[in-house]
């Protein structure tokens, strides 16, 4: 049973082969004796869940349906669940129990999903391959010396190991779409605003979106189709109509015009992922695509403008945790500033520490016009090159990441180097954009991700991509072996 998709839960519980509550412990019975290897979890929400998949089972026997009525999911732990623990991977909010559920959390709850529990995370969301979260790292199903990659890296390895068939992640800077490409699934990060950041633990504001992680597109389309949605306590929000993902993806790809960016295949990238990234453009051709070479010449400034960006937003969101609150306060403070930098030192871990430094200074008077203003500047020139290059091509396709998983440890004493991993990804997020990534092959035994940009609101045409090419090719099939 844990073998299912999404969409084949939906209709095996439609027929009554199994009931929610069953699948519900059948897979809580997974995670238990499989998860001790990988660490995907934070919390496991037993008892809401077999209250919830009971729910869902008399909700069905009521006469109502619904793909996602009594489907299992688990949330990234940004995501606030309402008095249960809310950690953001970070020992600052070990102790804290959200007062109130996220939009996301209550929508997909209303649908009827199913909560097995709280996915790890890189400490905040700040990283790449889930080794800063305060709870341990993340092992990569596919090889457990590797990373399954970061920030949403508890999500990505539990659906990878078909602990449940998808979960909630957020993406920052690739966050959704990197950890996809390492454990083999497809992930999607939507337009910024399409999906409700209300009591979505934040740390970079403009560039924080909400979205799915699971084995294929059909599924994220009815992840997505339960998160996304106008949210008026979010005012960044934006009110637009929400289509049916699960109806748009069997559209023709009959003259769908891809663009390939000529600076994607630079020397940073492994010629192995290069040439995993042509065949799939290879297959898009027979579906009737279109390819046609096109340029981002702002590219190369992405990453220094994003590790200005995120961390100066990061730097004023992260300043709310300051001990009298609510989470983490140190022992026995001596006065007021002994208890502000105490619980402060103790309570964040390292990177998220380098981060408030770094924003920080880059935000301070005198360095704001030379480091913060000239980021958002680059941020405007890479948006510019997004906009026109849709004037010519419907979606833009390359690698997701420029290399496969790496070993556990091997980037830790080089922050920089773990940085250069997001040189794909960051500019969506910097330009507002939606981007797919789905499996497209294996490179030493580990999978490999390509990455769809599309316009803004264009998820349905990522989704409808996608699950063409998934039809008519098997890399997202493929098991780790083990699981
Ligand atoms: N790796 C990037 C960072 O560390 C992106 C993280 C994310 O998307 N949350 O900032």
């Amino acid at each position: 049973m844990h073998q299912l998709t999404l969409a084949e839960i939906a209709r095996g519980l439609a027929d009554k082969k199994f009931s929610s509550e069953e699948l519900t412990k059948v897979l809580l019975a997974r995670i238990a004796q499989l998860d001790p290897q990988l660490n995907s979890f934070i919390s496991l929400t037993e008892d809401l869940a077999l209250q919830q998949a009971k729910a869902a089972d008399a909700r069905r026997a009521n006469g109502e349906s619904g793909a996602l009525l009594g489907a299992p999911i688990a949330h990234k732990d940004l995501f606030c669940t309402q008095g249960i623990r809310t950690s953001c991977g970070s020992k600052m909010l070990d102790n804290f129990k959200a007062p109130y559920d996220a939009t996301v959390v209550a929508k997909l709850a209303a649908a009827g999903a199913v909560t097995l529990g709280k996915t790890n995370m890189d400490e905040f969301a700040m990283g790449s391959a889930n080794e800063s979260s305060y709870y341990g790292p993340v092992k990569n199903p596919w090889n457990l010396e590797y990373v399954p990659g970061g920030s949403s890296g508890g999500s990505a390895a539990a659906v990878a190991a078909r602990l449940l068939p998808a979960a909630t992640g957020t993406d920052t800077g690739g966050s959704i779409r990197q950890p996809a490409a390492l454990t083999n699934l497809t992930g999607l990060k939507p337009t910024y605003g399409r999906v409700s950041r209300w009591g979505m633990i934040a740390y970079a504001s403009s560039l924080d979106q909400g979205g799915p992680l699971a084995r294929t597109a059909e599924d994220c389309a009815i992840l997505l189709q339960g998160m996304a949605g106008f949210d008026p306590q979010d005012s960044t929000s934006i009110d637009e109509p929400v289509p049916d993902y699960s109806a748009g993806l069997n559209g023709s790809l009959q003259g769908l015009r891809i663009g390939v960016p000529k600076e994607y295949f630079s020397a940073g990238l492994d010629p192995r992922i290069a040439d995993l990234v042509m065949a799939s453009v290879e297959e898009l051709k027979k579906l009737g695509a279109v390819v046609k070479e096109i340029s981002l010449p702002n590219m190369q400034h992405a990453i220094p403008a994003y590790y200005v960006i995120a961390p100066a937003e990061a730097s004023s969101n992260l300043s709310r945790f300051d001990g009298v609150r609510f989470g983490y306060r140190c022992e026995d403070p001596k006065n007021l500033e002994d208890l502000y930098k105490r619980s402060r030192g103790e309570g964040f871990g390292p990177e998220v520490q380098r981060r408030i430094m770094v924003g920080a200074y880059a935000l301070s008077a005198g360095y704001y016009d030379a480091y913060y203003l000239k980021a958002q500047k680059i941020r405007r020139l890479i948006k510019n090159d997004f906009m026109a290059a849709f004037d010519e091509v419907d979606i833009i396709l390359g690698p997701t990441t420029p290399n496969p998983a790496w070993k556990l440890g091997a980037k830790n004493s080089d922050p920089v180097a773990a940085y250069l991993e997001d040189v794909y990804t960051i500019t969506a997020n910097l330009a507002g954009l939606p981007g797919l990534s789905m499996p497209a092959g294996f490179v030493d035994g580990l999978p490999v991700g390509v990455q769809l940009l599309a316009p803004y609101f264009q998820e349905g045409r990522l989704l409808n991509v996608a699950h063409q090419y998934q039809q008519n090719t098997d890399w997202h099939t493929r098991t780790p072996t083990g699981f």
